[in-house]
């Protein structure tokens, strides 16, 4: 029997839309040849953009079309040039993270062969960990309170909880138990905060130690953030599964992209209890955005992680396959520099390089 998806698709701004139609294209191809599953695509409005003809970034409508969803598809949404009374952006994707609840962002970083990387490794030096960013908290907390006082002052809030840490720090070892299993990692969860200098993460550095007393099976370290943006450069290999607070994680998820050859590699997905986001770490470009030439990759590899996610949430083994072979695809187009986009130093359009994932899957 075949079970069909609704799956919510958040086009964005700038290059978004450029890279979200392509892949909406591969998922459609794919579930095509599928006897199991299908999906049901609903394009909800959004976006700087969105804000600046209508004066609304989330209309109520999109978020609780999103909500009613299987799984979200976003691109990249905000504008510089588009901006609310008090200077800051237009950011529906952090909206949208608080209201669904979706406490851990995943952001995978992974070298597969032949991909770009600043780094020099030698043989038996693996990159391949995944840092996990909460995403509904921390110094995102205050975000929209704007609290300047007398044009002489500025405050945010940071807040931590122990109800989202605890679900937080279990998706992290459940996360390191099946990444043990499939012989990816060696069973290690790092927490990485700032428990010497904040009592903030003193005490998320408790809760993480509470949770890792249930889990004897998975080894644990503490690091300070500022060792860890080292070690990400210098020893990279030497992590498994790390977590950490929503600043933090911003900042070390893009150093992560970094690594992995740029930002139009790096995937990423926002999971909660019942709703999930899966997105490029990039944003909307607007330096490139109509130009046809934006790496679909990022997005491409997103889809697959939300492949891997339904497929393991709803037992569909061909599904988690699929997500596996559309990864295999983005890594041997890389590997082989074949039909990628200027920023992998090839020439093709976005619409090029994803058709010739196409290609190699179908
Ligand atoms: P950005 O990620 O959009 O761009 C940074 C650089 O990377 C640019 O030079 C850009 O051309 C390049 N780049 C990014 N994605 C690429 C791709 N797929 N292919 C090729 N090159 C790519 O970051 P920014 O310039 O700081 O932000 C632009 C806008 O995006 C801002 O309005 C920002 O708020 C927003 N933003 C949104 C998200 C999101 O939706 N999750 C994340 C970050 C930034």
């Amino acid at each position: 029997m075949t079970k069909t998806f609704k799956i919510a698709v958040f086009d964005g701004d700038g290059i978004g839309p450029e890279i979200m139609h392509p892949t909406v294209a591969l998922l459609k191809a794919i579930s095509a040849k599928s006897k199991s599953f299908d999906f049901a695509f609903n394009t909800l409005p959004a976006g700087a953009a969105h804000y600046a003809e209508h004066g609304e970034s989330l209309p109520e409508t999109s978020l609780e079309a999103a909500r009613a969803s299987d799984a979200i598809l976003l691109s990249a949404m905000g504008l510089p040039s588009v901006r609310y009374p008090d200077g800051t952006e237009i950011s529906p994707q952090i909206e949208i993270r608080k209201a669904l609840h979706l406490y851990a962002g995943v952001r995978p970083v992974r070298l597969a062969p032949g991909q770009p990387t600043p780094l020099a490794l030698s043989e038996g030096q693996p990159v391949d960990f995944v840092l996990i960013r909460e995403s509904t908290e921390g110094l995102f907390h205050s975000q929209g309170t704007r609290d300047v006082r007398n044009d002489t002052e500025a405050y945010e809030t940071l807040k931590i909880t122990r109800d989202t840490s605890e679900k937080l720090f279990n998706f992290a070892f459940k996360l390191a138990q099946s990444r043990k299993r499939a012989g990816r990692g060696a069973g290690a969860v790092t927490c990485v905060d700032k428990a010497n200098v904040f009592a903030a993460f003193a005490f998320f550095r408790k809760i993480f130690d509470e949770v890792a007393m249930k889990h004897p099976e998975i080894q644990t370290n503490h690091a300070y953030v500022d060792a860890t943006a080292l070690w990400m450069v210098e020893k990279p290999w030497v992590f498994d599964v790390m977590v950490t607070e929503n600043m933090f994680g911003d900042i070390l998820s893009d150093l992560g992209a970094g690594l992995m050859g740029g930002l139009g590699l790096a995937p990423s997905a926002d999971i909660g209890d019942e709703n999930a986001v899966f997105q490029p770490c990039h944003g909307s470009a607007p330096d490139i955005a109509g130009q046809g030439v934006a790496n679909p990759f990022a997005m491409i590899l997103s889809a697959a992680m939300m492949l891997d996610w339904l497929g393991e949430a709803f037992g569909l083994d061909e599904m988690m396959s699929d997500g596996i072979r559309l990864r295999e695809a983005v890594e041997a187009a890389i590997d082989e520099r074949q039909d990628v986009t200027p920023d992998l130093g090839g020439t093709a359009s976005t619409s090029e390089a994803a058709a010739a994932i196409a290609r190699r899957l179908l």
